[in-house]
């Protein structure tokens, strides 16, 4: 919580109240599982973090001004260590390229995670004006926007109710296994749930919250992208 508390207080300070994947220490301090990986500002520090990671890594641009990046072609995913350099030095020209007057943060480098294996789910995090803190989850990645097979309670959330959400999306029995598919490990699912709407509810400057996607896999839960607004 302390950790939590002092990556937003300086996400305060900055004039700036969007925050993504820069600020993915924040899930690490709730539990909830991110890849190994790390944001840096140079070609040559990309290569370093590449080298530290086991085999292909993604890479991902990095700005306040850029949402959604891969629509401007700015992930990169299965980028050997040794085209890393010059994948920074594109990914930051494609983002040039878009809008000339971005502000670049950097290149995140992140390590794979295994979407064969895994459901990319959506967990969401709002306030309601008469609710208060309110927790979403769904089916994520490129079905979100397109299925908006999604489920909404107020948090904090217990156990049950995190369970209750699993099962109140449409792509349930896609999670639980069906047709063969190796089932999710929905326990850490449902901690993940807890979690993040725990965060929600210790922290009112937390305006809205998305981890897109969550990938719940057959032995846990990865958080590979977040966007966040702070008050
Ligand atoms: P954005 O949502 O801003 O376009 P994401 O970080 O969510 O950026 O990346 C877009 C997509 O790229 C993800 O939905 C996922 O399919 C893929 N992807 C991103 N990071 C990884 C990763 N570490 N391992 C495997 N696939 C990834
Ligand atoms: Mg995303």
């Amino acid at each position: 919580r302390e950790r939590a508390r002092e990556i937003l207080e300086r996400a305060e300070d900055r004039d700036d109240n969007r925050l993504g994947v820069e600020a993915m220490e924040l899930l690490d301090a709730y539990g909830v599982p991110t890849p190994e990986g790390d944001v840096v500002d140079s070609p040559k520090a990309a290569e370093s973090v590449a080298e530290g990671i086991d085999g292909p890594v993604v890479m991902k641009i990095v700005s306040p001004d850029i949402l959604h990046k891969s629509d401007i072609g700015g992930v990169k995913v299965g980028v050997e260590t040794e085209d890393v350099y010059d994948a920074y030095e594109d990914l930051v020209t494609r983002a040039h390229n878009y809008q000339p007057d971005a502000s670049i943060t950097g290149v995140q480098v992140q390590e794979m995670a295994d979407l064969d294996a895994g459901t990319e789910t959506i967990v969401g995090l709002n306030r309601d004006p008469q609710f208060g803190p309110m927790v979403l989850f769904g089916l994520g990645g490129i079905f979100v926007e397109v299925l908006e097979d999604t489920t909404v309670k107020i948090a904090p959330i217990s156990e049950p109710e995190a369970t209750e959400m699993i099962d109140d999306i449409q792509a349930a029995p896609l999670l639980r296994g069906a047709r063969g598919r190796t089932p999710a490990d929905l326990d850490a699912v449902v901690e993940t749930l807890q979690r993040l709407s725990q965060l929600a509810t210790d922290f009112p400057a937390i305006l809205e919250l998305d981890v897109n996607p969550l990938v719940a896999g057959p032995d846990g839960v990865q958080a590979i992208d977040l966007r966040l607004t702070v008050d």
